[in-house]
């Protein structure tokens, strides 16, 4: 039997009992026969905690000494994770992910990953151990700093580790039962689905599902690596993640035409008010962005309100660029020559994602019809082949997710997702 790697969040390492509860669930796997490298995450809402004191010594902590600080909470879970299997009987060993060589850039906050060097894992698992790796952090290849890869990066860390050692699945242990046609937490009435394609997922993902970090789904199709995303709480079957059209055995299937419903409360808007309208003037506003490592998500460029001869841009990034955004682009103000700028940290974004909206027409109407129907008013659109996603008011994100899901019927009969733990933070 081959290589398992197992990745548990926080939620499921909470507590004591919690790591207790894990670590049996890791020996079960280990008596089947398997090879186990697990990779874990930091206990519960440690790394919030860990942000906010920091925020109290400083409100801008240098970025190096906040990924030094962020770096503990997983070893912390990890060191007593490996207690806790030890004291089940068996051999663990805990690394941290330099010592894992997980080999990162030095972008601190937001790491790529360049390299994994799994060398001292894979001496661990030939000598019958458990390894258990601390999730979201690696060293960086320049500086020798230790970087993290941003929230909820332990995903890509285990996939990343699956890929490197030729593991036969990456199971993704968390809070629900696998992936829901929208988040339970929102959605009650969402359903579990069996398997979802990597197309589906990353468009998910990258909409603000955050069952899945959007990187490690990128790894997953890359190296062939099959995800089973399932509970720490239960022993019941989750989803699979999974190229396009195969199911657990390979076999093609047919597919539904919506996915799921998707939000993320997590971005901002910013309008460049009065650019003038002249040819240059939108790529040096996102150059200088790019150059300052800002996300862009939409973009929507309008006539000027203020003035003649002039437009509006907006666009959308991660609500914690937004001051970093804001400070590039009033550098230029002078050079491009706009009237001013607007920040607003209010919004967020619903996606509907589907790999049938290729083939079926009127998807967008029907969304769209239930947005209105439900008073939300849409402050931005933006598509792709399988995903229509709109701005909305923050505070009508619930309504919209629900009022959207219900209308592509993807309502459940009887109420079957459970949200074991976390708080959700
Ligand atoms: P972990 O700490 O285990 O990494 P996360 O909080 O990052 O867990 O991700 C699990 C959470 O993702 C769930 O508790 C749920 O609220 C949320 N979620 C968002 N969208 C979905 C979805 N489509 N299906 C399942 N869970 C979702
Ligand atoms: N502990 C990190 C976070 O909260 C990484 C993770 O859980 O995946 O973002
Ligand atoms: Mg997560």
């Amino acid at each position: 039997m081959g290589i398992v790697v197992q990745k548990y969040g926080g939620s499921s390492v909470a507590d004591a009992d919690g790591i207790k509860r894990v670590a049996q669930r890791i020996v079960n796997t280990k008596k089947q026969g398997h090879e186990v490298v697990v990779v874990v995450s930091a206990m519960g809402d440690t790394t919030d905690d860990l942000r906010d004191l920091a925020e109290q010594v400083t409100p801008l902590p240098p970025p190096r000494e906040l990924d030094m600080l962020l770096t503990a909470g997983e070893r912390i879970s990890m060191a007593l994770l490996a207690m806790a299997v030890s004291s089940l009987g068996h051999e663990a060993q805990s690394f941290t992910g330099s010592q894992a060589g997980v080999i990162t850039d030095s972008v601190h906050g937001k790491a790529k990953i360049i390299d994994i060097t799994p060398g001292r894992i894979k001496s661990a698992i030939d000598e019958g151990h458990v390894a258990i790796v601390a999730g979201f952090q690696g060293v960086s290849q320049d500086t020798k700093d230790v970087t993290t890869l941003g929230r909820g990066a332990s995903d890509t860390t285990a996939v990343a580790l699956a890929a490197a050692l030729g593991a036969e699945v990456c199971e993704i242990y968390t809070d629900v039962a696998g992936v829901f046609t929208a988040d339970p937490r929102i959605v009650p009435a969402a359903q579990k689905l069996d398997r979802v394609s990597h197309e589906e997922m990353l468009e998910m993902a990258a909409s603000g599902a955050k069952i899945l970090h959007l990187r490690c789904v990128e790894y997953a199709r890359r190296y062939d690596v099959p995800i089973h995303v399932r509970t720490s709480f239960d022993t019941i079957e989750g989803t699979w993640i999974l190229p396009d059209t195969a199911d657990t055995e390979g076999d093609t299937v047919e597919q539904a035409i919506i996915a799921g419903v998707a939000h993320d409360r997590s971005e901002a808007k910013i309008t460049v008010v009065g650019v003038p309208d002249k040819v240059g003037e939108a790529a040096r506003i996102f150059e200088v962005l790019a150059g300052s490592e800002v996300n862009i998500d939409m973009v929507v460029q309008n006539v000027s309100a203020a003035a003649t001869a002039r437009t509006d841009i907006s666009f959308t990034l991660p609500r914690e660029d937004g001051q970093n955004a804001m400070a590039a682009l009033a550098k230029i103000q002078d050079e491009v020559g706009y009237d001013k700028l607007l920040f607003d940290d209010r919004v967020g974004k619903v996606s509907l994602i589907g790999a049938g909206m290729r083939s079926h027409p009127g998807i967008t109407a029907k969304f769209f019809a239930s947005l209105a129907a439900a008073g939300v008013n849409i402050e931005m659109i933006s598509t792709s082949e399988i995903r229509i996603s709109v701005i909305v008011d923050e505070g009508q994100i619930d309504t919209a997710v629900r009022a959207t899901h219900t209308a592509f019927d993807l309502d459940a009969d009887e109420v079957e997702a459970v949200v074991y733990g976390g708080t959700g933070r």
